[in-house]
């Protein structure tokens, strides 16, 4: 069975890198979410993968379509006096998720170690 090693998003914490771990309160007693690196990636956001040939197929026409055809998915959060959004642009023709890293990023070079 051939494999590829590539590099991808942290599964465990979706390439977030750093994690909610609790609430705790500031001097004024609001309670906010500390946060923490992520212990499967150690806050890089980023993971080594082996994949099947199948999959990588699939990885390289996503990097190879143009992506066309794009929506948007997500929507705007509000958390603790907190505003964010988690909206992100998806090619309709490949099904690439475009704010994620490409395929050419995500190729993990073999000479590298760290
Ligand atoms: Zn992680
Ligand atoms: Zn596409």
């Amino acid at each position: 069975m051939t494999k590829v090693h590539i590099l991808t998003r942290c599964e465990h914490c979706q390439g977030q890198a750093y994690l909610p771990v609790g609430e705790a309160q500031d001097y004024q007693g609001n309670t906010y979410t500390r946060f923490a690196p992520c212990s499967s990636c150690d806050g890089t956001g980023k993971s080594g993968k082996w994949v099947e040939l199948s999959e990588f197929a699939r990885l390289l026409a996503q990097a190879q379509c143009k992506h066309e055809h794009t929506s948007f998915q997500g929507g705007m959060h509000f958390s603790a006096g907190d505003m964010w959004d988690d909206l992100q642009e998806v090619c309709d023709d490949c099904g690439a998720n475009l704010d994620k890293q490409t395929l050419g990023d995500t190729i993990d070079d073999p000479d590298d170690i760290s």
